[in-house]
């Protein structure tokens, strides 16, 4: 047939995760967690199912569900989002992402990725007809290169994209870092996409700068998060918007006929777990013990290792282990060494090569003292 999309491959996760179980390879290339989640979680799903909540919730998420959301968001960020008119949730970050693109992007229009970025961000404005201005993250660091982005903006700017903390770098923006971004929309009318699935992943005492905190940013912002990475469901696919009515209405009207509605035992199940707020205030413990568990195994390879300030990923230059291109790299990794990882350039456009790579460190300790008593070679 004759394709709409002749670029368009597949996700880098569908084939480092198939080469992963070809080859029998410890796979800390996609990103999800190897262990379980809490049994309450599925307990409270469960008996939500029992109860009969089995039939199509409100197209904006079940009221439960908004009203938690909210709760958690005014007493980590300060900022105070109607449930009724400002939170929607949607199926997973990936559906909110698109669904905020669709929303906001018009044809013609130009939107700003930082790149590297998030697969799915480049597609999804090609998919809205947008043309994609990619501006890169300073090499070596990650950290926004200001002066750059300033010299992207154009008239035709209608959104950029943001992703704290970020994959793949494990960067986390500072206050500073986002009040400048702040500072620099502050006399255009462009929107800001902020990506904050890992924002309960952000270690050694940092806090999480969500554009909530920032009310020049948080008026302009569509705001995305994941439970799937905080309660470690990544197959659930169940996420939230926040962002202020006025754009909530217009991410509602392309969400209502992109899914119309998530599943309800789900939502009911989160709801009642977030009641408590200990699991995501002991995550960036839990994640940095095994950060610094990784960490402490690879320090003692050629390797040379990137900080990883928040998310589950840890990204090491290979230079002083390979000559092979960052994708090759991964490749023969998975097949020869029995570790899969992810190549950086997979979030890229165009050609670049950073000679870095990039695992995850979501796994139960053994499977990370397997991987690497495998690494432990190289
Ligand atoms: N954004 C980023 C930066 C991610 O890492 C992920 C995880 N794959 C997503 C969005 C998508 O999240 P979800 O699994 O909830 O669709
Ligand atoms: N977010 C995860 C990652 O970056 C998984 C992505 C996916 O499977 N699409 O690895």
């Amino acid at each position: 047939i004759e394709t709409k999309f002749p670029t368009m491959g597949t996700t880098i996760f569908t084939v480092m995760s198939a080469l992963a179980a070809e080859k029998g390879a410890v796979n800390l290339g996609q990103g999800f967690p190897d262990f379980e989640c809490d049994p309450r979680l599925v307990d409270a799903v469960t008996e939500a199912m029992r109860k009969g909540l089995n039939q199509y919730p409100p197209m904006t998420g079940i009221a439960p569900l908004r009203e938690a959301i909210a709760a958690k968001v005014e007493a980590i960020y300060g900022r105070k989002y109607d449930p009724v008119s400002e939170i929607t949730v949607t199926a997973g970050a990936t559906q909110a992402i698109i669904t905020a693109v669709l929303a906001i992007v018009k044809p013609g229009d130009e939107v700003i990725v930082l790149e590297p970025c998030y697969d799915s961000y480049v597609p999804n404005i090609e998919l809205a007809g947008g043309k994609v201005v990619r501006v890169p993250l300073v090499p070596g660091t990650f950290r926004p290169d200001f002066p750059k982005i300033a010299a992207a903006l154009s008239p035709r700017t209608r959104a950029i994209m943001i992703n704290s903390p970020h994959n793949p770098s494990g960067t986390v923006w500072t206050r500073a870092e986002m009040l400048q971004l702040q500072e620099l929309l502050a006399p255009t009318d462009v929107f800001v996409i902020s990506d904050e699935v890992y924002e309960h992943m952000v270690f050694d005492g940092q806090l999480h700068q969500s554009a909530a905190r920032f009310p020049g940013l948080a008026a302009r912002s569509l705001i995305v998060s994941s439970f799937g990475k905080t309660y470690h469901v990544t197959g659930w696919k169940v996420g939230y918007v926040a962002a202020p009515a006025a754009l909530s209405a217009e991410f509602r009207k392309v969400h209502q006929f992109n899914v119309f509605t998530v599943n309800t035992p789900m939502q009911y199940g989160l709801a009642s777990y977030m009641a408590s707020p200990e699991p995501y205030l002991q995550l960036p413990a839990f994640y940095q013990r095994k950060r610094d568990l990784f960490r402490e195994g690879l320090a003692r390879t050629r390797f040379r290792l990137l900080p990883s300030e928040g998310t589950y990923f840890q990204c090491v230059d290979i230079s002083q282990v390979s000559d092979l291109k960052e994708a090759e790299f991964c490749k023969w990794l998975t097949s020869e060494i029995g570790v899969a990882a992810i190549p950086l350039s997979a979030f890229y456009g165009g050609g670049f090569d950073q000679r870095v790579v990039r695992f995850c460190y979501a796994k139960k300790d053994e499977t990370l003292r397997s991987a690497l008593d495998r690494l432990a070679k190289l």
